[in-house]
């Protein structure tokens, strides 16, 4: 006999267009987790996370009649506090054939608070954001697009509010939002006690405005940066090389502002090389500033702009 449908040799219908035709799949699932990593499995609240994994894996998969499986293995592929994704290796036999196959699964989040977490209070947080917005419209769409289930109260306070929230990982998604609006973030931890025999820390994470914004001068090591750019990457002028690149965060951490930086026009008034010499025109002072590798591309008779620190003098 051969298959009717590619003609191979056997037993009617083979293994793989059988599986064509009646594909395995996976039926709507969903588990309960707590936030500190135990799983709601057959009415309590267990740490056995992978075999109530398995326990679900095995038993909704929908595997067609003519198919008895040997062996069922899941690999988990990603997972967030929304869905866990998993692969699910199924071998087995379809008639006298050996067959292999794998069927992808999703299993949805349902987050909820164990015993354990629950008593510690009854109003338990892990994290606490703390923002200090400058203009309260600029983040109000993060604000508003928080998801309720993970925030235990919302405080207002002076300049801003404290959102407590019950996950760290859930804090951190959220800082992020922030971060890449180019906000100063501060982290800080504090031990609480023991949960589960572990220490517990809770975290405070200061949000605040953008330290620097563009057109600030910044001095850091005794260079002077102008900000040319920020947001999620800051990026600045070195006025000593007139390199523009970006600036580490930790690098800006260092940074003291320029306050009303004394900015004047000016005319260059000669080039030679190596140097040029620029005429200050408020007080018609000449500066005589180096030009190695005629880093400034500037022609004499050109307008520019100077910035004086001190006794040190910057073309802008
Ligand atoms: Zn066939
Ligand atoms: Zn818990």
């Amino acid at each position: 006999m051969f298959c009717p449908k590619c003609g191979k040799e056997g037993n009617g219908l083979c293994a793989k267009c059988y599986l064509e035709g009646s594909e395995l799949k996976f039926k709507k699932t969903e588990i309960i987790l707590c936030s500190c990593g135990k799983v709601h499995y057959h009415g309590e609240w267990v740490h056995e996370f992978e075999s109530a994994i398995e326990g679900l894996a095995g038993k909704n998969l929908v595997v067609p009649s003519e198919i008895n499986v040997e062996k069922l293995v899941f690999e988990i592929l990603s997972k967030n506090n929304k869905r866990i994704f998993l692969k699910i290796y199924v071998a087995g036999k379809y008639k006298n054939e050996s067959i292999k196959t794998e069927v992808l699964a999703e299993i949805k989040v349902i987050n909820k608070t164990c015993e354990s977490c629950g008593r510690i209070s009854g109003n338990y947080y892990e994290a606490v954001i703390q923002i200090r917005p400058d203009d309260a419209e600029n983040i109000k769409d993060i604000i508003d697009d928080i998801d309720s289930d993970f925030i235990t109260k919302v405080m207002d306070v002076k300049n801003g509010i404290d959102i407590y929230i019950t996950t760290q990982q859930y804090a951190r998604e959220l800082v992020n939002k922030f971060k890449n609006r180019g906000f100063d973030i501060k982290t800080s931890a504090k031990l609480m006690g023991k949960k589960d025999g572990k220490d517990f820390y809770r975290v405070y994470i200061s949000v605040k405005p953008p330290r620097f914004k563009e057109g600030d001068f910044i001095e850091i090591d005794n260079r002077i940066y102008e900000v040319a750019e920020t947001g999620k990457n800051v990026i600045c002028k070195d006025l000593d090389n007139r390199i523009t690149k970006t600036v580490s965060a930790i690098k800006l951490q260092k940074g003291e502002l320029i306050v009303n930086p004394d900015v004047r026009n000016a005319v260059v008034s000669s080039v030679s090389p190596g140097e040029i010499q620029v005429l200050d025109l408020e007080n018609y002072e000449t500066y005589d500033l180096k030009n190695k590798k005629n880093k400034f591309k500037l022609n004499s008779g050109e307008e520019v702009k100077i910035l004086r620190i001190g006794n040190r003098v910057y073309v802008v």
